[in-house]
């Protein structure tokens, strides 16, 4: 098992310093890979990310919901959407991401997706060499 990091994210970064095999990797290039990512060989599946993310975007993986359903105001964050976000990450640099969409109240998305999203990631994905190119947001 391993835990998932779901479209939820919006690249606070609180989650990776906490993760004590560092296997939580910020997405380069961020157009393509927007995201956090989470390996799933090497997580211990601890569950101390969990409480750092303020978006509640990190689920053990067979807790990822196929059908969340939105408080509304929340963004999703994926490659192929177009929306803007801007925001403050947890070291209170600002982050700009132009892959978002918010959601609207009682919206139902299915994150499941985002299990595979995350183990192509590291198996056909940049992977930890992402690290080689952070930018700090
Ligand atoms: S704390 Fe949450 S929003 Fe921030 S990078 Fe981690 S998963 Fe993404
Ligand atoms: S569950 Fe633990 S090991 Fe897995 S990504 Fe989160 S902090 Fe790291």
């Amino acid at each position: 098992m391993t835990h998932v990091i779901t479209s939820l994210c919006v690249r606070d970064r609180g989650c990776i310093e906490v993760c004590p095999v560092e296997c939580i990797v910020p997405g380069q290039p961020a157009d393509g890979w927007p995201m956090m990512y989470i390996d799933p060989d090497t997580c211990i599946d601890c569950g101390a990310c969990v409480p750092e993310c303020p978006f509640a975007a990190i689920y053990p993986e067979d807790e990822v919901p196929a059908a969340y359903t939105a408080k509304g105001g929340e963004y999703i964050n994926k490659p192929s959407l177009t929306g803007h976000y801007e925001g403050s990450n947890h070291h209170g640099k600002t982050v700009v991401l132009e892959t978002t969409r918010q959601l609207t109240a009682g919206e139902v998305v299915d994150l499941t997706s985002d299990i595979q999203v995350n183990s192509d990631f590291f198996k056909s994905g940049p992977g930890y060499s992402s690290k080689d190119n952070d930018q700090g947001v």
